[in-house]
């Protein structure tokens, strides 16, 4: 039994090791307390773009601090909430103009869902469903787990879950029959919305579709007055090899949550971006239609900051060149294990590759994740598999020979620990 009082998330104390002790972290390292460097393959758990202490943005945090820290943001205001949202609104998908501040990606998505079933009540049509995809993750607040797959993580809430209708995920293959379910239950008119997290479904286990299937998805959402919010919590901020995975699809959301790159990895922050027809459904004359939500760290001074250095970056830096080179590297090393015998599913999405490891029991639970991720750990990587799907998502600053190692200790884990040969 470990003395420590922390309660570590995702980790079964019970089975699983002490924690590694962390001292400083840099670029694309963790460097723990025993000197070891681990070199960060998953961007500690998918929030640090450009590298762990970015200069510029750590510089912003500092900088910031110097004059202001949490004030309360309803009736005041501050220069980096508002310039960051100007930023957001100059930078995402067209059509959305307001920008709500929280602190997660799980409340940004609880206040995409609320800011949906407000519009909806607004309007008076009745509607009051929400239509999400299998496998999908939003967070783990009872609302955002609602929304997303139910399984091993949520079994014991499940009866505190409300209703969606779910659509199975487009991958190849299944694009029609997917646009087909989701454009019979919309035709319905009950749906309020539809969320989904757009190109690559990370937690369910880095599934991924095409931005023409998003495309047609947000067609039939618009024909059929569905709200469409893309949780961008994830694929945002370049992950998919664009700024937001939408712009490859050309789509407009109603709704956009956006999280963990937002200050580049560095600080907690989340904004909701909403259309001016979301925000016209809330303002009113009559205070009871207010939009009632806030946190207390809503918009955080210092957050901003960074969320703001983060865009100076995006708009200074060879960032955009950084990432597609990032993408080629990892599409290069993903197709030398297509057709592996070892390997299904061999697929990459911008800076995100992902491939199954052939197992006798597969799934989340599957008794290979924990010894994967020892086996890298031991080699220096600090790599968490979904299961027994292996995935690689760096951040921007990780080179093509540490690529090339990681790639290396893949092919030697497969050797280990798949079950064909
Ligand atoms: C991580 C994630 C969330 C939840 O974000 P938190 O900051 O962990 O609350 C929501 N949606 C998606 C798509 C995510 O990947």
């Amino acid at each position: 039994m470990t003395h420590s009082p922390v309660w570590h998330p995702f980790t079964q104390h019970a089975v699983e090791p002490e924690p590694t002790l962390i001292l400083r972290t840099e670029g694309a390292y963790l460097e723990a307390s025993d000197g070891r460097r681990i070199l960060d393959a998953i961007s500690s758990w998918w929030v640090t773009t450009h590298g762990h202490r970015y200069p510029p943005i750590m510089a912003a945090i500092r900088e910031a601090s110097e004059r202001l820290d949490q004030l309360i943001f309803a009736g005041f205001t501050h220069q980096p909430a508002e310039a960051l949202a100007r930023e957001l609104v100059a930078l995402a998908p067209p059509n959305l103009t307001r920008v709500f501040y929280s602190d997660s990606g799980s409340t940004a998505v609880e206040v995409a869902l609320k800011m949906a079933l407000g519009t909806a009540r607004a309007r008076g049509e009745g509607r009051t469903r929400i239509v999400v995809m299998e496998h999908s993750y939003h967070g783990d607040t009872i609302g955002t787990m609602s929304v997303g797959a139910r399984g091993v993580f949520n079994a014991a809430y499940e009866p505190f879950l409300f209703e969606v209708d779910r659509v199975g995920v487009p991958v190849a293959g299944r694009e029609q029959e997917v646009l087909d379910a989701f454009e019979a239950i919309a035709r319905q008119r009950r749906a309020a919305a539809f969320i989904l997290e757009p190109l690559v479904l990370g937690s369910g286990g880095m599934l991924m579709y095409s931005p023409a299937v998003l495309r047609e998805l947000a067609r039939i959402a618009r024909e059929t007055g569905t709200l469409f919010i893309a949780d961008e919590v994830m694929t945002g901020w370049g992950r998919t090899g664009s700024l937001f995975a939408c712009d490859q699809a050309d789509v407009a959301p109603d709704i956009l949550c956006t999280s963990k790159g937002l200050t580049g990895g560095a600080i907690p922050l989340a904004a909701t971006l909403a259309s001016e027809e979301i925000f016209e459904a809330h303002y009113s004359q009559d205070r009871a239609r207010t939009f009632f939500h806030s946190s207390s760290y809503t918009a955080n001074p210092i957050a901003c900051a960074a969320g703001l250095a983060n865009v100076k970056v995006w708009r200074e830096e060879p960032v955009a060149q950084r990432i597609a080179a990032l993408c080629a590297a990892q599409s290069e090393h993903m197709s030398r294990f297509e057709g592996d015998p070892r390997f299904e599913n061999v697929r990459s999405c911008g800076t995100i590759a992902a491939l199954d490891l052939k197992v006798p029991v597969g799934g989340y639970l599957a008794e290979v994740g924990p010894k994967l991720r020892a086996f890298f750990l031991e080699r220096g990587f600090l790599v968490r598999p979904l299961g027994n799907v292996l995935y690689v998502m760096p951040p921007y600053c990780v080179t093509a020979a540490e690529l090339e190692a990681l790639y290396g200790a893949i092919n030697e884990a497969a050797e280990r620990f798949g079950s064909a040969r």
